[in-house]
This record gives structure tokens, sequence and C-alpha cells, in this order.
């Protein structure tokens, strides 16, 4: 575990800016997903859960991250996947770490609570929702902000559920900085976002959100991003993934471009992991 995480300098066509590494805590339990689930686990343990019992889509990053911590923690882990039954690589991996999974269909799948007391009432089971999404998992991403031993003026993250970029809000608020919180959400639009974040934390004076850059929504890629990630990775040595932080880094360079930000700010990009979101997607592999 590299905690606190490490903050490395990069330079990408002349214009410098920061990257918090989360995405080196952990091979599998990628970058934010750690934080999300840190305080979820301290609390199923608290409560002597055996199990983990949680959410997602076939190519979720929450899913594998979810499976690595129960195993590292000991403890079972079950999943119910959204949708027909099917295999793939991010699959794989969980069941290797131990995972059981559960395929149903769409509209079963939305009464999670029902699905959880139907199968693991009587288990020691601890229910974790979709993506992590809870204030534990707030509270684990604003460490992300305590971790920080210098001020920066800018500070980015990609939004998928936007518990993350909640987080950041709320550490900022607490530590009273004068820092902008740039959010990039990589669905389509994105706009909801804005309440997601407010629901965890109301002050947001310091929140830009950016719905611009979500290229076709959510895990859609064009070859311009492909081509930004390679270009990006080939000049920093630092690895990008499409679906969240390639769009996030994205962002950040054409606003610099465009004059919006300035170039001479202190900038901090959190690299939220995120590079086995890529299994199983080949229907996008022709635009590599
Ligand atoms: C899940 C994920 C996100 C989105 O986090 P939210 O808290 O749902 O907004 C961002 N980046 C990566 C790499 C992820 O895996």
């Amino acid at each position: 575990m590299q905690l606190p995480s490490p903050i490395h300098q990069v330079s990408y066509r002349g214009f410098n800016f920061f990257l918090k590494r989360d995405d080196l805590i952990d091979p599998f339990v990628s970058g934010n997903k750690w934080r999300k689930l840190k305080y979820i686990i301290q609390k199923a343990l608290q409560q002597n859960s055996t199990q983990l019992v949680t959410f997602g889509g076939a190519y979720s990053n929450h899913l594998l991250a979810t499976a690595a911590a129960a195993a590292k923690h000991r403890l079972k882990a079950s999943a119910f996947v959204r949708g027909e039954i099917v295999n793939n690589e991010m699959l794989m991996l969980c069941k290797l770490f131990g995972m059981q999974l559960h395929f149903v269909d769409r509209n079963t799948y939305k009464d999670k609570q029902l699905l959880f007391d139907q199968h693991y009432a009587n288990a020691n089971a601890y229910f974790i929702d979709e993506g992590g999404a809870s204030e534990e998992a707030v509270l684990g991403c604003s460490e992300i902000i305590s971790e920080l031993e210098k001020p920066f003026d800018h500070i980015f993250c990609a939004a998928g559920t936007g518990t993350t970029a909640a987080g950041l809000l709320r550490g900022i608020n607490q530590s009273q900085l004068h820092t902008r919180l740039h959010v990039v959400p990589v669905l389509k639009p994105g706009e909801f976002i804005q309440d997601e974040i407010a629901a965890y934390e109301k002050n947001t004076n310091c929140l830009n959100l950016h719905c611009d850059y979500h290229f076709g929504g959510y895990a859609k890629t064009n070859p311009q991003l492909i081509q930004f990630i390679k270009d990006f990775t080939a000049q920093t040595g630092i690895l990008l993934d499409p679906i969240y932080t390639g769009k996030m880094c994205y962002a950040i360079i054409d606003l610099v471009e465009k004059g919006i930000l300035s170039g001479s700010d202190k900038i901090l990009a959190v690299h939220t992991g995120g590079l086995f979101g890529i299994f199983g997607k080949k229907d996008e592999f022709d635009k590599f």
C-alpha cells in the first residue's frame, strides 16, 4: 500500500501539473475505490460481518475492488450483477478473488435492498451500494485532501456517481481551502452530478462542473481521446484509462489551451486508477 499516495509532477506539451497517484495505492482496489471502501470495510468489521454484498454492472471497477478488498480482510464477497449472464476479464478476476456472482435482470436489479434481504438476511452480511456510494465513502475520499501538504489552486477529478467528488469537496470545505474543485462527469448528460454532490455536501461554492468531456457517454471513446492518452503516456510515462482519467486529463489540457484555466496556476488531478475498466469492451478496440 502506497499511502499517503505520492504526488507526481507531469509535463505535457510544455504545461506542468500534478497527479495524485491514487492508482498506485493497490493494483486491484483501484484508486478511489480503495478510498471509498476504507470506512465501509471498517464498519463491516466492527459489526462482525463476515461477508460483503454489493451490486454493479459486468464491467464495474467497484466489483473487482470489493472482491480484492474482501480477500485482503478474509471476508467473503458476493455481488449482484446487472443484466444477462456474461463472462469477461473483470468478472474472471472477481471470481479468482473468491467473489460469488448472481446475475439478475435489470428490473429485479432495481430493488437492491429486496435482493439483499431475500438472499442474505440471515447471514452476517454487509450491504454495500452500487459503486460503494455512502457517507463512509465520502469520508474516505475526503482524506485525499488531508494528505496534501501544500495548497493547490485547482483540483480535478472524474465523476461517475459523484461520490468521490463529494468527498473532495468535503475535504476542501473542512480545511477551508481556497481551492476550486473541477469535476469532469464521464456520463452524458452529466449535469445530474451537481445534485449528487450536493446531497452529500451542501456547500458547493467552490465547485465547477465540466460536462462537455464525456466523448459520447459512459465508456465511449473516439480516436482523438485514444490518441491523447497515447501521447500523454509517451510524454509522462503515466498510463490513463479511457473511461475516467483519460477524459479528466483531456479536459485539463483543453481548458488550459483555451485559456479558461491559467497554465501557471497550481493544478492537481486525482488519478483514480481504473485501468481494468477496458476489460470486456472489445467493441471499442478498433478505436485503439
Ligand atoms: C469508479 C471510478 C470513478 C468514479 O467515481 P465516483 O465516485 O463514482 O464518481 C472515477 N475514476 C475511476 C478510475 C473509477 O474507477
